[in-house]
């Protein structure tokens, strides 16, 4: 926790210096910006674009209707299909996704349609007299959702659209996930994820509910009795451990934990922050890391993978991120000591360089050390389990250290859906967590509807 980090200095740079660090890393388009940009469109038939789309956007009409200038028809076709289209417009990995694939990105042009920015622009210059989704007739029902991430928040506003009414049970004070505690504060700025939750909940039917926590307050078999259908949107909570002597050691921690506190503080020049830094890890929020640490003052932050460039999560994108912000990327090397100083807090790492033996990576015995005042672990989160430990919960099947789930999002509970990183299915990203939460409404809608209509 990063109470563990509270005698380390604070940042030195001047207050209004220090929150421009921490602005849009990709500021957004300006209306004649939107034209342009808009006009290099080829409005693809088949566009590959909105076939890449994790939450089946669209792409080709939108961008469409802003070069028409119809803003309002542009963001409600985006919002239709992901209700977070402001958010994921702001942190989706185009670069891997609908901008890798457009057609203008090629040997010559090398410059695809700025979609990220454009449906950015929809959804930040929209003006509806009122929220743009009327609810259906309702249905009687009521269905509890644990989690007011991405995916439980895009289950909800589906399941309200549907005519179902919504009760969240959320842990922290806040809704928004990893919106809300996790994202990098240049990638989501100006409280953007609180006004998000505020916009999707205008349309009314759903209730949230702070401090509950599954596994404390709150039982599953309760939930599901209570309720007519459960979704859990429960995200992965805990943190992967390094195995090493000294992991509980002042200094060490992990990534997520600073980048919460990081995201709610409300003056940056509180914040601990070390001189040297070290971050473990190979994903985005390695780099996010490495990068807010810099952009906070520390002079020498290094970045430690135990493998090669190739085989990071984190995008070619991201990487150049880190480098523009000075982070030292050093790879094949791995860690073995935490070096602890006279007081017992870490004052650096000792790693062994590795090397790949056919499909093993292995050590090669050769050692070097890195002197940090402060350990970052980002290798990665798992399910908490402390939150299923119910007898019902404990019946919830795993798909590895995730929860299992068919194509509608059902576990094998009858009436218990769950959605977003805490099942197995597609990847770890805001987008695809907004869409499992859309389908898993539409499959509880469904299931809902058929059992009446058996009845
Ligand atoms: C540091 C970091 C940076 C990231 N950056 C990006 C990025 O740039 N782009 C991108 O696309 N993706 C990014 N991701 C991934 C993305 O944030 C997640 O894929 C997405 O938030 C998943 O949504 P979710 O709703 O499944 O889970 P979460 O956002 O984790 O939400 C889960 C919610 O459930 C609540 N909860 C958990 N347990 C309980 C309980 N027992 N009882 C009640 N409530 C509970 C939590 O408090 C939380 O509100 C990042 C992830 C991290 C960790
Ligand atoms: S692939 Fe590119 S050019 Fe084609 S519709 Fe999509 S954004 Fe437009």
């Amino acid at each position: 926790m990063i109470e563990s980090l509270s005698y380390l200095p604070h940042p030195t740079l001047p207050g209004d210096e220090l929150a421009g660090h921490f602005t849009d890393l990709a500021p957004p388009l300006t209306a004649r910006q939107a034209a342009i940009e808009s006009a290099r469109c080829l409005y693809c038939y088949d566009a590959p674009c909105s076939r890449i789309c994790p939450s089946e956007i669209d792409v080709a009409s939108f961008i469409r209707n802003i070069h028409d200038k119809n803003i309002n028809g542009a963001a409600a076709g985006i919002l239709k299909q992901n209700i977070l289209g402001g958010s994921c417009a702001r942190v989706c990995p185009t670069e891997i996704l609908c901008e890798d694939v457009c057609v203008r990105n090629h040997d010559f042009e090398a410059q695809p349609v700025k979609i990220g920015l454009l449906q950015r622009y929809a959804v930040d210059h929209a003006h509806f007299a009122s929220h743009p989704f009327k609810r259906a007739a309702a249905t009687g029902k009521t269905i509890a959702i644990v989690g007011a991430g991405p995916a439980g928040l895009s289950c909800a506003h589906r399941l309200a659209m549907l005519g179902h009414d919504v009760v969240i049970f959320e842990k922290e004070d806040k809704a928004g996930g990893l919106n809300e505690y996790g994202i990098a504060k240049y990638k989501l700025t100006d409280d953007f994820a609180q006004k998000e939750v505020a916009f999707l909940l205008d349309i009314g039917g759903i209730d949230i509910r702070c401090r509950q926590v599954l596994g404390e307050n709150l039982q599953l078999r309760e939930l599901h009795a209570r309720y007519d259908a459960v979704f859990l949107g429960l995200g992965l909570g805990a943190s992967r451990k390094l195995g090493l002597t000294g992991e509980d050691a002042p200094g060490l921690l992990a990534a997520v934990d600073y980048i919460a506190a990081l995201r709610q503080a409300d003056d940056l020049a509180s914040l601990p922050v070390p001189k040297r830094a070290i971050v473990i890890g190979a994903g985005n929020t390695a780099i996010d890391m490495a990068v807010q640490i810099q952009r906070l003052g520390a002079e020498e932050v290094t970045l430690v993978y135990r493998r090669g460039f190739d085989a990071m999560t984190a995008t070619h994108h991201e990487q150049d991120i880190a480098k523009a912000n000075q982070v030292r990327m050093l790879t094949w090397a791995q860690p073995q000591q935490v070096l602890l100083d006279a007081g017992g807090k870490v004052a650096g790492m000792r790693f062994e360089k590795t090397r790949m033996e056919g499909t093993r990576l292995m050590g090669t015995g050769e050692t070097f050390e890195v002197a940090a005042e402060t350990i970052f672990k980002a290798i990665g989160q798992s399910l908490a389990n402390d939150t299923l430990h119910d007898p019902m919960a404990a019946l919830l099947q795993r798909d590895g250290d995730k929860i299992a789930v068919d194509a509608g999002f059902r576990t094998v509970l009858p009436g218990i859906y769950a959605g977003g990183d805490c099942v197995a299915p597609g990847q770890d990203l805001t987008v695809q967590a907004v869409q499992h939460g859309k389908l898993a409404a539409l499959a509880i809608h469904h299931d809902l509807i058929s059992k009446v209509e058996a009845a």
